[in-house]
């Protein structure tokens, strides 16, 4: 257990320099994350980025998995946004695409309360929002940015560093984003789709345990969301298999399933 690993403190005084809050914010949070994060793939360590590409901030040093860095006072909305449209979605098929890290801290302490990675194939088109165009008056006119829907993401693909304050053992950290790395060689957006949405659907049942009668339940939904597809039944099967195989959940018998990924509890509001 390496749990000293992590300091929640974010070092304050780097920001001092820094008139504007989001410029403040993101020194903040990347002297913490070079400091304490570590790659949840492989336990290699980040390194920050130097170059002007906006959107990859650290690389591991060992398996050279991308990340990109965001941050937020308080609790995460539920949506944060994100670069341009376009790129974003060309973005989702692409295997080697940035993972993303979630910071979020407390503005009265300078603590972290929420440190998390999401692999970026957690993400789907339904996952990115379109936002408007920016004004004929703005100097980007035209311009469309994303926001990331963070309810539309399974909590499954949340891997927890800090959770509500509490430090999570790097062991567990490292198993959790194991846990869901099938879902890595999914390039097919529909078929990493149809995990996530069993994901979801699972999860919106707020329930330990459920039936396969009660996921049926989701046919009409399942099938307004897969139109192609005229097997959905099938098609929930065979995703609850790829879920036990995965060790996501558990088959009990007759129908019956465990959920066994533990991380169902939302995060507190501060
Ligand atoms: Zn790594």
């Amino acid at each position: 257990m390496i749990v000293a690993d992590i300091d929640l403190n974010l070092i304050s005084a780097l920001g001092d320099r820094y008139r504007s809050e989001p410029q403040k914010v993101r020194v903040l949070s990347e002297a913490w994350t070079e400091k304490n994060a570590f790659c949840c793939s492989c336990g290699g360590s980040l390194i920050r980025e130097q170059n002007n590409a906006r959107v990859l901030d650290f690389t591991c040093t060992k398996c050279e998995y991308e990340f990109e860095l965001k941050s937020t006072r308080g609790n995460f909305a539920t949506k944060i946004p994100d670069g341009a449209f376009d790129a974003m979605i060309s973005r989702l098929s692409d295997a080697s695409s940035p993972n993303f890290l979630f910071l979020g801290y407390d503005s009265v302490s300078y603590r972290v309360t929420n440190f998390f990675a999401i692999p970026n194939y957690f993400l789907d088109p339904t996952v990115i929002e379109k936002r408007k165009p920016l004004s004929p008056s703005a100097r980007r006119a035209g311009w469309v940015g994303c926001n990331i829907i963070m309810s539309r993401i399974p909590e499954a693909g949340k891997v927890f560093y800090v959770r509500n304050s509490e430090i999570i053992d790097r062991s567990a950290v490292i198993e959790t984003w194991r846990r869901t790395t099938f879902l890595q060689y999914e390039t097919n957006l529909e078929a990493r789709g149809w995990t996530l949405e069993i994901l979801r659907i699972i999860q919106s049942l707020n329930v330990q345990e459920f039936t396969l009668k009660k996921m049926y339940d989701f046919e009409i939904q399942l099938k307004m969301r897969f139109p192609r597809n005229n097997f959905i039944r099938a098609k929930i099967r065979q995703q609850l298999q790829v879920l036990r195989d995965a060790n996501l959940i558990v088959f009990e018998g007759r129908g019956h399933y465990a959920i066994n990924f533990g991380h169902s509890v939302s995060i507190e509001p501060t």
